[in-house]
Protein backbone atom coordinates (compact mmCIF):
# COMPACT_ATOMS: atom_id res chain seq x y z
CA UNK A 1 0.00 0.00 0.00
CA UNK A 2 1.08 3.59 -0.57
CA UNK A 3 -0.15 6.95 0.77
CA UNK A 4 -1.61 8.30 -2.04
CA UNK A 5 -2.20 12.00 -0.13
CA UNK A 6 1.42 12.50 0.84
CA UNK A 7 3.02 10.96 -2.40
CA UNK A 8 0.30 12.97 -4.36
CA UNK A 9 2.19 16.28 -2.43
CA UNK A 10 5.73 15.30 -3.62
CA UNK A 11 4.30 14.58 -6.98
CA UNK A 12 2.71 18.21 -7.22
CA UNK A 13 5.91 19.66 -5.27
CA UNK A 14 8.59 17.97 -7.89
CA UNK A 15 6.44 19.10 -10.74
CA UNK A 16 6.38 22.45 -9.88
CA UNK A 17 9.92 22.20 -9.52
CA UNK A 18 10.46 21.24 -12.90
CA UNK A 19 7.98 23.41 -14.37
CA UNK A 20 9.98 26.78 -12.51
CA UNK A 21 13.45 25.08 -14.25
CA UNK A 22 11.62 24.91 -17.67
CA UNK A 23 10.28 28.24 -17.62
CA UNK A 24 14.11 29.32 -16.12
CA UNK A 25 15.57 27.92 -19.04
CA UNK A 26 12.77 29.36 -22.03
CA UNK A 27 13.36 32.28 -20.28
CA UNK A 28 17.45 31.82 -20.83
CA UNK A 29 16.92 30.70 -24.31
CA UNK A 30 14.66 33.23 -25.46
CA UNK A 31 17.17 35.95 -24.20
CA UNK A 32 20.00 34.81 -25.58
CA UNK A 33 19.14 32.95 -28.84
CA UNK A 34 19.83 34.91 -32.06
CA UNK A 35 18.47 33.90 -35.25
CA UNK A 36 21.92 32.36 -37.15
CA UNK A 37 22.62 34.72 -40.33
CA UNK A 38 22.96 31.52 -42.45
CA UNK A 39 23.05 27.45 -41.90
CA UNK A 40 25.75 26.42 -40.15
CA UNK A 41 26.77 23.90 -43.06
CA UNK A 42 26.68 25.00 -46.13
CA UNK A 43 23.65 23.71 -48.60
CA UNK A 44 25.03 20.70 -50.63
CA UNK A 45 23.65 18.90 -53.20
CA UNK A 46 21.05 16.03 -51.81
CA UNK A 47 23.18 13.78 -54.06
CA UNK A 48 27.00 14.11 -53.41
CA UNK A 49 29.84 13.19 -55.56
CA UNK A 50 32.96 12.33 -56.21
CA UNK A 51 34.03 14.42 -59.39
CA UNK A 52 38.11 16.00 -58.46
CA UNK A 53 40.91 13.66 -57.35
CA UNK A 54 44.47 14.60 -56.70
CA UNK A 55 46.91 11.82 -57.59
CA UNK A 56 50.39 12.37 -55.63
CA UNK A 57 53.30 10.68 -57.29
CA UNK A 58 55.65 10.28 -53.94
CA UNK A 59 59.16 11.84 -54.24
CA UNK A 60 60.87 13.41 -56.97
CA UNK A 61 63.59 15.36 -57.90
CA UNK A 62 66.50 15.68 -55.59
CA UNK A 63 64.22 13.37 -53.44
CA UNK A 64 64.44 10.02 -54.99
CA UNK A 65 62.98 8.09 -52.62
CA UNK A 66 63.71 4.31 -51.91
CA UNK A 67 66.58 3.35 -54.37
CA UNK A 68 66.25 -0.15 -54.70
CA UNK A 69 68.75 -3.37 -55.17
CA UNK A 70 68.17 -3.27 -58.98
CA UNK A 71 69.09 0.59 -59.62
CA UNK A 72 65.04 1.46 -59.59
CA UNK A 73 63.95 4.46 -58.14
CA UNK A 74 60.90 5.24 -56.24
CA UNK A 75 60.09 8.24 -57.90
CA UNK A 76 60.23 7.13 -60.92
CA UNK A 77 57.77 4.19 -60.21
CA UNK A 78 55.39 6.53 -58.51
CA UNK A 79 55.67 8.89 -61.52
CA UNK A 80 54.64 6.38 -63.94
CA UNK A 81 52.03 4.83 -61.78
CA UNK A 82 50.23 8.11 -60.71
CA UNK A 83 50.18 8.70 -64.61
CA UNK A 84 48.53 5.62 -65.81
CA UNK A 85 46.07 5.79 -62.75
CA UNK A 86 45.48 9.67 -63.97
CA UNK A 87 44.63 8.63 -67.61
CA UNK A 88 42.10 5.83 -66.52
CA UNK A 89 40.58 8.76 -64.33
CA UNK A 90 40.01 10.60 -66.89
CA UNK A 91 39.11 8.06 -69.28
CA UNK A 92 36.51 7.69 -66.47
CA UNK A 93 34.97 11.29 -66.76
CA UNK A 94 36.73 12.45 -63.27
CA UNK A 95 38.59 15.78 -63.19
CA UNK A 96 42.22 14.80 -61.69
CA UNK A 97 45.11 17.14 -60.53
CA UNK A 98 48.38 15.85 -59.86
CA UNK A 99 50.85 17.23 -57.61
CA UNK A 100 53.56 16.52 -60.51
CA UNK A 101 53.67 15.37 -63.84
CA UNK A 102 57.45 15.63 -64.66
CA UNK A 103 60.61 14.80 -62.32
CA UNK A 104 60.48 17.88 -60.03
CA UNK A 105 60.58 18.04 -56.22
CA UNK A 106 57.54 19.07 -54.08
CA UNK A 107 57.67 19.82 -50.73
CA UNK A 108 55.30 18.09 -48.38
CA UNK A 109 52.55 20.67 -47.40
CA UNK A 110 52.47 21.56 -50.92
CA UNK A 111 50.90 18.55 -52.22
CA UNK A 112 48.59 18.57 -49.41
CA UNK A 113 47.45 21.76 -50.02
CA UNK A 114 46.60 20.85 -53.71
CA UNK A 115 43.59 19.20 -52.43
CA UNK A 116 42.50 22.01 -50.31
CA UNK A 117 43.09 24.77 -53.04
CA UNK A 118 41.65 22.60 -55.81
CA UNK A 119 38.48 21.47 -53.02
CA UNK A 120 39.14 17.91 -53.96
CA UNK A 121 37.08 14.84 -53.16
CA UNK A 122 39.60 12.25 -53.05
CA UNK A 123 43.64 12.36 -52.33
CA UNK A 124 45.48 9.19 -53.52
CA UNK A 125 48.72 9.46 -52.38
CA UNK A 126 51.34 6.47 -54.83
CA UNK A 127 54.59 5.15 -53.11
CA UNK A 128 56.74 2.25 -52.92
CA UNK A 129 57.95 0.46 -50.05
CA UNK A 130 61.15 -0.62 -48.36
CA UNK A 131 62.57 -2.55 -45.63
CA UNK A 132 65.58 -3.92 -44.47
CA UNK A 133 63.44 -7.12 -44.07
CA UNK A 134 64.21 -8.43 -47.70
CA UNK A 135 60.97 -11.16 -47.12
CA UNK A 136 58.08 -8.45 -46.62
CA UNK A 137 56.93 -7.90 -49.86
CA UNK A 138 53.08 -6.75 -51.15
CA UNK A 139 50.40 -3.63 -51.28
CA UNK A 140 49.85 -1.47 -48.37
CA UNK A 141 47.04 0.85 -48.52
CA UNK A 142 47.45 4.14 -45.93
CA UNK A 143 44.32 5.78 -44.16
CA UNK A 144 45.43 8.75 -41.68
CA UNK A 145 45.18 7.10 -37.99
CA UNK A 146 43.94 8.83 -35.30
CA UNK A 147 45.62 11.90 -34.01
CA UNK A 148 46.99 13.08 -30.99
CA UNK A 149 45.48 16.09 -28.67
CA UNK A 150 49.05 17.60 -29.83
CA UNK A 151 48.98 16.99 -33.61
CA UNK A 152 44.89 18.27 -34.03
CA UNK A 153 44.98 21.71 -35.67
CA UNK A 154 45.21 24.97 -33.61
CA UNK A 155 43.22 27.82 -34.71
CA UNK A 156 44.87 30.61 -33.61
CA UNK A 157 44.73 34.15 -35.18
CA UNK A 158 44.11 33.32 -38.52
CA UNK A 159 44.36 29.65 -38.11
CA UNK A 160 42.55 29.13 -41.29
CA UNK A 161 45.92 28.33 -43.07
CA UNK A 162 46.13 25.59 -41.17
CA UNK A 163 43.46 23.96 -42.04
CA UNK A 164 42.68 25.28 -45.17
CA UNK A 165 39.11 24.38 -44.72
CA UNK A 166 37.03 26.99 -45.87
CA UNK A 167 36.25 28.18 -42.29
CA UNK A 168 35.66 31.74 -43.34
CA UNK A 169 32.29 31.07 -45.13
CA UNK A 170 31.00 30.32 -41.72
CA UNK A 171 28.95 33.16 -40.24
CA UNK A 172 31.02 35.47 -37.59
CA UNK A 173 28.63 35.02 -34.69
CA UNK A 174 29.79 31.50 -34.18
CA UNK A 175 33.69 31.91 -34.24
CA UNK A 176 33.63 33.03 -30.71
CA UNK A 177 31.41 30.24 -29.51
CA UNK A 178 34.63 27.91 -31.29
CA UNK A 179 31.88 26.33 -33.39
CA UNK A 180 34.13 26.68 -36.41
CA UNK A 181 35.98 24.37 -34.39
CA UNK A 182 33.77 21.90 -34.17
CA UNK A 183 32.53 21.58 -37.69
CA UNK A 184 36.03 21.45 -38.82
CA UNK A 185 36.70 18.28 -36.23
CA UNK A 186 33.24 16.32 -37.35
CA UNK A 187 34.53 17.38 -41.29
CA UNK A 188 37.84 15.64 -40.12
CA UNK A 189 36.40 12.54 -38.51
CA UNK A 190 33.96 12.28 -41.57
CA UNK A 191 37.00 11.95 -43.57
CA UNK A 192 38.84 9.53 -41.55
CA UNK A 193 36.12 7.00 -41.58
CA UNK A 194 35.72 7.61 -45.18
CA UNK A 195 39.33 7.33 -46.14
CA UNK A 196 39.45 3.60 -44.23
CA UNK A 197 36.53 2.78 -46.61
CA UNK A 198 38.79 3.81 -49.23
CA UNK A 199 41.35 2.25 -48.73
CA UNK A 200 39.72 -0.95 -48.30
CA UNK A 201 38.11 -0.54 -51.60
CA UNK A 202 41.40 -0.23 -53.36
CA UNK A 203 43.19 -2.96 -51.40
CA UNK A 204 40.76 -5.08 -52.00
CA UNK A 205 40.33 -4.21 -55.75
CA UNK A 206 43.80 -4.73 -56.41
CA UNK A 207 43.99 -7.83 -54.74
CA UNK A 208 41.29 -9.08 -56.70
CA UNK A 209 42.57 -8.30 -60.20
CA UNK A 210 46.22 -8.66 -59.42
CA UNK A 211 48.36 -10.94 -58.35
CA UNK A 212 50.14 -9.10 -55.20
CA UNK A 213 51.74 -11.66 -52.75
CA UNK A 214 49.78 -9.82 -49.84
CA UNK A 215 47.16 -6.82 -49.65
CA UNK A 216 47.16 -5.18 -46.12
CA UNK A 217 45.04 -1.98 -45.12
CA UNK A 218 46.98 -0.09 -42.60
CA UNK A 219 46.84 3.58 -40.26
CA UNK A 220 49.43 5.87 -40.25
CA UNK A 221 50.02 9.52 -39.27
CA UNK A 222 51.72 10.17 -42.66
CA UNK A 223 52.43 14.37 -43.24
CA UNK A 224 49.95 14.10 -46.55
CA UNK A 225 47.37 12.58 -45.56
CA UNK A 226 47.08 14.90 -42.31
CA UNK A 227 46.42 17.83 -44.56
CA UNK A 228 44.33 16.64 -47.31
CA UNK A 229 41.19 18.01 -46.36
CA UNK A 230 39.15 15.29 -47.88
CA UNK A 231 39.77 11.22 -47.82
CA UNK A 232 43.07 10.76 -48.63
CA UNK A 233 45.11 7.33 -48.92
CA UNK A 234 48.56 6.46 -49.44
CA UNK A 235 49.33 3.60 -51.62
CA UNK A 236 52.26 1.44 -50.96
CA UNK A 237 53.05 -0.40 -54.60
CA UNK A 238 54.53 -3.59 -53.21
CA UNK A 239 58.60 -3.70 -51.32
CA UNK A 240 61.15 -3.00 -54.00
CA UNK A 241 63.55 -4.66 -51.45
CA UNK A 242 61.93 -8.01 -51.88
CA UNK A 243 63.64 -9.23 -55.41
CA UNK A 244 59.83 -11.05 -56.26
CA UNK A 245 58.21 -7.05 -55.84
CA UNK A 246 60.98 -5.64 -57.30
CA UNK A 247 60.38 -8.02 -60.73
CA UNK A 248 56.88 -6.79 -60.76
CA UNK A 249 57.32 -3.44 -60.07
CA UNK A 250 59.50 -3.33 -63.08
CA UNK A 251 57.15 -4.37 -65.12
CA UNK A 252 55.89 -1.70 -67.62
CA UNK A 253 53.27 -4.44 -67.81
CA UNK A 254 52.90 -5.14 -64.21
CA UNK A 255 52.37 -1.51 -63.17
CA UNK A 256 50.13 -0.94 -65.99
CA UNK A 257 47.41 -3.97 -64.74
CA UNK A 258 48.24 -2.02 -61.24
CA UNK A 259 47.28 1.32 -62.21
CA UNK A 260 44.32 -0.21 -63.69
CA UNK A 261 43.02 -1.53 -60.62
CA UNK A 262 44.17 1.23 -58.43
CA UNK A 263 41.50 3.32 -60.89
CA UNK A 264 38.59 0.54 -60.42
CA UNK A 265 39.13 0.80 -56.53
CA UNK A 266 38.74 4.37 -56.63
CA UNK A 267 35.69 3.83 -59.02
CA UNK A 268 33.80 0.92 -57.05
CA UNK A 269 34.36 3.46 -53.65
CA UNK A 270 32.89 6.33 -55.30
CA UNK A 271 29.96 4.11 -56.59
CA UNK A 272 29.46 3.14 -53.31
CA UNK A 273 29.64 6.89 -52.32
CA UNK A 274 27.12 8.29 -55.03
CA UNK A 275 24.66 4.76 -54.21
CA UNK A 276 24.47 5.63 -50.00
CA UNK A 277 24.79 9.50 -50.77
CA UNK A 278 28.36 9.78 -48.98
CA UNK A 279 27.67 6.69 -47.02
CA UNK A 280 24.77 8.34 -45.14
CA UNK A 281 22.09 6.33 -46.35
ZN1 LIG B 1 57.78 6.80 -50.62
Amino acid sequence: MTDGGTSGKICNKSFLIKAKKLLLLLILWMFFWKEPAAPIFPQTAVSPQIQRVVIDAGHGGKDSGAIYPAGLLEKDLTLDVAQKVRRGLVDSGLRVIMTRDTDVFIPLPNRSKVSQKKNADLFVSIHANASLNKSLRGLEVYSLSELSREQLPVFGGSGEDLSGFNLKSLPETYADMGLKRVVWLLKMAKDRLDSALLARWIAGTVAHSVPVAAHRVKEANFYVLRWAQCPAVLVEMGYGTNHQDEIRLKSFHYRTRLAESIVSGILNYKKEYEKTKGFSA
